[in-house]
């Protein structure tokens, strides 16, 4: 590239930070103006027009332009400011932006399959235009986040979501693709809205949905050998079938159920170390009893079996409250995931009445019911334990079931808290608490650095136990001083390289890659990951 093209590439563009000697060598004498800016002062110049942005949404708006213009800087502000960065390129903002979607659309970014692409997907596919991709993040729109139905708009989920298996594991972003499969949506006022950016039908069922998501999953492995795909914000009645289809074909996984659940389980391991608890003598109640409530549950029960309790034993620790209350034995509809934890038991209605029944040490809220861990719940919680695990999963914001200020007021500051979406520092009676985000935004971008530098055939459970168990090794004395139950994000590209070798360590010790064993994963990974900066294009 050279010339005009050179500048309207966001890949290769570096704007003004272009030298002499690479404007007279690349043609592009006198379309820049003459300074020539260092990288750092081209940052100062990108924080500070974010920053003179007030509103949240204006902010996702700036950075998607930067992410359009020049990707090497958009990149370093995310890995320079992640605690500024990420809650607008992702959760709570990017919730904001996929419902307005198609009211700030401006450029396309991402691959768009539909279903008028039947039998021509691989086509489609071919028209991406990098060769070789690694990683595809695919949503069919159905449960963005906690709210519901947004179609095609939830493009913003899957573009979001790269952008930080980028900005925290550094892959590279030309190996990673977006891809939304807009299988229609039954969103009326999408339907309505001549704005809406995908297709203006409702939503496929049956065989033609799954029978478009097997073709899309066959076009791509043809397109992009070797490619490992993440399924996302699937609806509760999808993501289950498709993951167990594919889970044995290529490297695949949910990260609503896996992800989510290794992130979870990876804040259980840290309260522990306060608690001085084991895993086994837990007592979970799970508010929701979906995706990522019986993903949860089931890493938890593998954990508890470590202790050495028995399947039956562990799964009698984990109870569901759904829609309905308590998930019990004989309860009409209780179907699929939810029947390992239909226990023998009155129904129960409600979850406070739950929580005073069963007396569990932790709640884990993932129903997005915004405040479903009322001031009842939280305080017969602190009354039946000394250090009660507190996790409002919900996302986003809108839908988290406390904040952490309520956590921490309504137990007197003994709450272990994390929460989904982040909150700021809390103080209370002179002491500042640190809550930090139990997001899986901890443990994704590793798990595809790891599958994808290993060459790993499969992404197996035991990589989520193992991610989990690296995620809660790296929690200081210090985090937990200031009750903070995770890492602080602005180290997540360590975090992302240590679970990254976790996983690639998984895939050598259980014969997963062909690819020769590196005598120090950590040190290979690391060598591995896209360091935002620019080359200069003079040399070679
Ligand atoms: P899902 O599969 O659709 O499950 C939602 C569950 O909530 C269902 O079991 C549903 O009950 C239950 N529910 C609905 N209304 C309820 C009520 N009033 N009381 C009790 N339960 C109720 O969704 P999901 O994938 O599990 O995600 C749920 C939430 O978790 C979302 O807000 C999402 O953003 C969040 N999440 C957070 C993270 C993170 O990293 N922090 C990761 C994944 C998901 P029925 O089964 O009766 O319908
Ligand atoms: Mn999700």
């Amino acid at each position: 590239l050279r010339g005009i093209d050179l500048l309207r590439s966001p890949e290769y563009n570096k704007g003004t930070a272009f030298s002499d000697a690479e404007r007279d060598a690349l043609g592009i004498r006198g379309l820049l103006p003459p300074y020539v800016c260092t990288q750092d002062q081209q940052m100062d110049r990108v924080l500070a027009s974010f920053r003179r942005k007030t509103d949240d949404l204006e902010k996702f708006i700036n950075l998607a332009a930067l992410h359009d213009r020049n990707e090497t800087l958009f990149f370093r502000l995310l890995v320079d400011h992640p605690d500024e960065m990420t809650p607008i390129v992702y959760t709570p903002t990017v919730g904001l932006a996929c419902q307005k979607f198609g009211h700030i659309f401006q450029r396309p970014r991402g691959l768009y399959v539909t279903a008028k692409d039947k039998g021509n997907i691989k086509k489609v596919l071919q028209n991406w235009p990098e060769k070789k991709v690694s990683i595809i993040v695919v949503t069919d729109g159905e449960r963005i986040l906690g709210l519901g139905d947004l179609g095609a708009s939830g493009m913003g989920i899957p573009v979001g979501k790269l952008a930080l298996y980028t900005a925290c594991a550094g892959v590279h972003p030309s190996e990673c693709l977006p891809v939304v499969l807009d299988v229609g949506t039954n969103n009326e006022a999408f339907l309505n809205d001549p704005l809406y950016i995908g297709l203006h039908q409702k939503r496929l069922t049956g065989d033609d949905y799954y029978g478009l998501i097997e073709e899309f999953v066959t076009a791509a492995m043809e397109v992009f050998p070797g490619l490992m795909i993440q399924f996302e914000d699937f609806a509760n009645h999808s993501a289950f079938k498709v993951l167990q289809k594919y889970i044995d074909r290529l490297p695949t996984f949910n990260d609503d159920i896996q992800g989510t659940a290794a992130v979870s389980l990876a804040g259980l391991f840290t309260a522990l170390r306060v608690t001085g608890q084991k895993m086994s003598e837990q007592m979970i109640v799970f508010q929701g009893a979906g995706s990522a409530a019986t993903g949860i549950a089931k890493l938890a029960v593998l954990a508890m079996m470590q202790d050495g309790l028995s399947e039956a034993d562990a799964r009698k620790r984990c109870w569901l409250v759904d829609s309905k209350g308590l998930v019990v034995k004989g309860r009409a509809d209780v179907a699929g995931e939810k029947v390992p934890f239909a226990h023998e038991h009155a129904e129960v209605k409600t979850l406070a009445e739950a929580v005073r029944v069963l007396k569990p040490t932790a709640i884990i809220g993932v129903a997005a019911q915004p405040g479903a861990f009322s001031e009842e719940v939280v305080r017969t919680m602190a009354a039946n334990n000394k250090r009660p695990i507190i996790f409002a999963l919900s996302n986003p914001t809108s839908k988290c079931e406390c904040t952490a200020e309520q956590a921490y007021k309504w137990t007197d500051g003994r709450a272990l808290f994390a929460s989904g979406s982040p909150f700021d520092p809390v103080t209370l009676n002179g002491k500042t608490y640190v809550p930090r985000q139990g997001n899986n935004s901890y443990i994704f971008p590793g798990v595809g650095m790891g599958v994808i530098a290993s060459h790993s055939s499969r992404i197996t459970e035991e990589m989520f136990m193992q991610s989990a168990k690296s995620l809660a090794e790296l929690v200081t004395q210090a985090d937990l001083d200031q009750g903070s139950l995770y890492p602080p994000l602005k180290t997540v590209r360590d975090v992302s390289s240590h679970i990254a070798a976790a996983i690639a360590k998984v895939a050598w010790d259980r014969g997963l890659t062909k690819d020769p064993r590196p005598a120090d994963i950590l040190a290979f990974i690391k060598s591995k990951m896209y360091d935002p900066r620019y080359p200069d294009y003079t040399k070679g």
